[in-house]
């Protein structure tokens, strides 16, 4: 299986590190709803898990919860609602949103202020090594100390400084050495919530989070890590940083995956724009199996734009493969379809080529239609309809999403329980 690495931003052949494949995925920051990148993103990842797992790797895989971060005191702010419940609602939201897409749930599902000492016990590291200094409070990451800085997405000094800085970055710090210099622990501000350290009261730097994160649960390197592809700047390019000169071992990540983003009106689904497409919205009117295959049929490096009329056409899609499987054929030849798992295996082999997929898995689905309106034997392509279908996470003729999906998400929402995160029952 071949898949593309934004490192070398060329298609490679995929092997693992070990007997596992270790995938880590940034999650979301709980301060709002799913929007339709948002579930791109997650089903995308969940297609690339659901197809290691049918050619045999096996998976470990973490997703975490930034549940400390600007946005979300900004916004609890703005609410006038304390941060953490409002956190654990929109988490509980999330939640809800991926058990009815039937996103596989992850083995580990941290939330970033469960991680504490583990990210105190990394900046302290990262200021022995030298890379980090103390100032006014805070501890900065020193990317002038670091050469390999930029390595991941390859932008010049003058490039990345203003993508930082719509991106969280403040380059007026009057603390920092240099404007891109990043927060690794910020100092308590009035109002905010803190946590003791060695540097006194205050909270850590978004970056930091998922490097303790993905390492504690999974190791020095991982094989995988995902997210969408606006990440890339700053906060992967930071995450190397904060885990390759500690850990002596390169790459931290064999495999970047980036997943691009969907736009809407001409423009990236944002907030800000107030452009967005809710998945939840969208599931009132159209299955989960219809959302999943028009996410599907978008490949995950191409961005792409919302289109309800496309939507309408994959939620037919998902009908027409219901009727294949609760109708029966006859007793007549037997449909011969083999040359389509071939290729459906062939294109999802082609660094995950799903938009082709989806319309290999439509053409089956078209072929069993007329093979049962023929009464022939369709017993063995129904059962490549579900083998396909379950690579796409599709329900299918079930009437709910998978018991073990099911079961995972509210394993994780039985943990979150103390911290008062409930979800909707399913
Ligand atoms: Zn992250």
């Amino acid at each position: 299986m071949k898949l593309y690495n934004t490192l070398s931003r060329t298609v490679e052949e995929f092997n693992p590190y070990g007997d596992f494949v270790k995938i880590y995925v940034c999650g979301i920051t709980p301060y709002d709803t799913t929007h339709l990148g948002h579930a791109f993103t997650y089903t995308s990842v969940d297609i690339l898990i659901r197809y290691l797992e049918f050619k045999g790797f096996k998976v470990r895989y973490v997703q975490n919860v930034t549940d400390i971060d600007d946005d979300i005191l900004r916004k609890a702010n703005e609410e006038g609602e304390d941060w953490r419940s409002l956190g654990n609602r929109w988490t509980a939201h999330f939640i809800e949103d991926m058990r009815m897409l039937n996103v596989k749930p992850p083995d580990q599902f941290p939330r970033a202020t469960e991680m504490i000492p583990q990210i105190i016990e990394m900046v302290e590291k990262l200021i022995k090594t030298g890379l980090a200094y103390q100032a006014g409070g805070n501890v900065y990451f020193q990317i002038d100390r670091w050469d390999e800085f930029g390595k991941l997405c390859k932008l010049s000094y003058e490039d990345m400084l203003p993508i930082a800085n719509e991106r969280g970055n403040n380059p007026n710090d009057k603390f920092k050495n240099d404007p891109l210099d990043f927060v690794l622990w910020q100092a308590k501000s009035p109002g905010e919530p803190s946590w003791e350290s060695p540097w006194g009261a205050g909270r850590p730097g978004w970056h930091i989070e998922c490097s303790a994160m993905s390492t504690h649960f999974l190791g020095n390197v991982l094989d995988i890590h995902a997210g969408g592809y606006d990440l890339c700047f700053p906060h992967h390019e930071a995450e190397i940083s904060q885990v390759e000169p500690i850990s002596a071992q390169k790459p931290f990540v064999k495999f970047w995956t980036h997943i691009a983003m969907v736009y809407h009106d001409g423009e990236k689904m944002s907030k800000s724009l107030g452009n967005l497409i809710m998945v939840r919205e969208l599931s009132k009117k159209f299955t989960p199996d219809a959302i999943r295959l028009y996410l599907g049929s978008h490949h995950y490096r191409d961005s792409w734009s919302y289109d309800e009329d496309d939507l309408i056409a994959y939620q037919r899609l998902a009908d027409d493969a219901q009727q294949a499987l609760k109708l029966s054929g006859g007793d007549g030849e037997e449909l011969r379809i083999d040359a389509r798992m071939e290729a459906f295996i062939e294109a999802m082999d082609n660094d995950l080529d799903t938009e082709k997929a989806v319309q290999i898995f439509a053409s089956l689905v078209a072929e069993v239609l007329e093979g049962i309106n023929a009464r022939a034997n369709v017993l063995q392509a129904q059962g490549t309809i579900r083998k396909m279908g379950a690579i796409f996470g599709l329900i299918l003729d079930e009437v709910k999403p998978e018991k073990w999906v099911l079961d995972g998400w509210n394993e994780h929402l039985k943990r979150f329980e103390k911290a008062g995160i409930t979800a909707h029952s399913s």
